[in-house]
């Protein structure tokens, strides 16, 4: 069965402000019921307030819209995020009196206000849900969308699957990208070739392990697998393999399944913002060039199709390439934009893969466009005599 995903272009057909992105945004609101659906409900609007100098999150003036919507409805609404990032949230603009509703760090200013649930998934036993995620009856999921270091992009599921956890889970959930053995030190003894190993990675993806000097610990968010050091390390040595890379994939999944299981049906819905695409998360603290066209702004009660439709709309678009950092490298192939630029095992596609495997929506979708932008006719410019 296919969910509806409700789109508003970037594009606009005439210079007015009806055809704006926040207009459509109300257009997409009015459309999943938000207002109808809030009445006396305590409302998370679960964001990412970024942090340090970055401005490409969404802006206050969407979330004054999403808070406003709420508060027509006789909802009350708090912005919700992790402690880091709330603490000076209001660098950059969210505050009360911006956004006409508090901010609150998730899991209380000391990260440590959360509920259990115990749920295995390789090193994590149990995920530790934010005390204000799981207190909330309706949760609104506003992301911002995105590159990702770690696999390739990130949207709803993303800011869901880190952000309603708290910093313990969070490592976790980072973590499970080691826990597949990629080192096997029994086939490469000789010291000096573990250091031309890890000297052949231009991106500093490879370190000598902390906890186990002498071997080798790759930083996956850093790695491109563009192959080099395979050519250098002894054979079975050392594995780039996609069971690395796609477990970060699936622990979101995973992640946000848990978040979205403290919520009663139909008390969840997503809106996500496609402008400034830049090239990593919002949790580098600064903003870079975007790197992909704006698309707009995308909204759906269902999860899975949300960002199956996002995802599918950025893999019509090619990379600004002379806006992608210069240590990145580009790396053309027949993938998604996002694998151009992260590689090709960080596949975009995996978590919603995933997330429909838990059964959290549905990878077919209907897009609706709230308000398609106009082609207009114009005769051709010819000589007109002036009499
Ligand atoms: S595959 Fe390339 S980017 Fe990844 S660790 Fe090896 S050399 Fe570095």
């Amino acid at each position: 069965m296919s969910s509806k995903v409700y789109f508003g272009s970037a594009r606009q057909s005439r210079l007015d402000a009806k055809e704006t992105l926040p207009a459509k945004l109300d257009l997409i609101m009015e459309q999943l019921h938000i207002r109808d659906r809030v009445k006396d409900e305590m409302v998370v609007i679960k964001m990412h307030t970024g942090n340090n100098i970055g401005y490409s999150t969404v802006h206050p003036v969407f979330v004054r819209k999403v808070v406003q919507a709420v508060k027509d409805g006789g909802g009350r609404p708090f912005v919700a995020d992790v402690n880091w990032d709330t603490q000076d949230a209001e660098n950059r603009g969210y505050t009360r009196e911006v956004l006409g509703c508090p901010v609150y760090p998730a899991a209380g200013p000391r990260d440590n206000y959360y509920y259990t649930h115990q749920r295995a998934y390789k090193n994590i036993k149990e995920w530790k849900v934010a005390g204000m995620i799981e207190d909330a009856t309706f949760m609104i999921n506003l992301s911002h969308v995105k590159g990702h270091p770690s696999c390739g992009f990130g949207a709803a599921f993303k800011n869901l699957a880190l952000g309603c956890m708290i910093g313990e889970t969070r490592s976790q959930i980072h973590d499970t990208n080691h826990y597949d053995p990629y080192w096997f030190p029994e086939k490469c003894p000789d010291p000096k070739v573990v250091k031309d190993i890890i000297a052949s990675c231009p991106f500093g993806a490879l370190v000598e392990d902390k906890q186990n000097p002498g071997n080798i610990h790759i930083h996956f968010e850093q790695c491109n697998q563009c192959g080099r050091c395979l050519k250098v390390a002894p054979e079975g040595s050392l594995k780039i393999d996609a069971i690395n890379f796609h477990s970060f994939q699936e622990a979101c999944a995973v992640s946000t399944a848990v978040s979205l299981s403290t919520f009663a049906p139909g008390k969840v819905t997503h809106l996500s913002l496609a402008t400034i695409l830049t090239p990593v998360c919002d949790c580098f603290g600064f903003t870079g060039m975007p790197i992909l066209p704006d698309l707009g702004v995308f909204g759906s009660d269902d999860i899975v199709a949300l960002d199956q439709a996002i995802l599918d709309m950025v893999g019509t678009k090619s990379l600004i390439v002379e806006n992608v950092p210069t240590s990145l490298e580009i790396r053309p192939g027949p993938w998604h934009p996002f694998q151009v630029l992260h590689g090709p095992l960080k596949d975009p596609y995996k978590v919603v893969e995933y997330g429909e495997g838990l059964g959290l929506g549905s990878r077919h979708y209907e897009l609706i466009d709230v308000l398609p932008v106009e082609e207009f006719s114009r005769g051709a410019v010819t000589y007109i005599s002036a009499k």
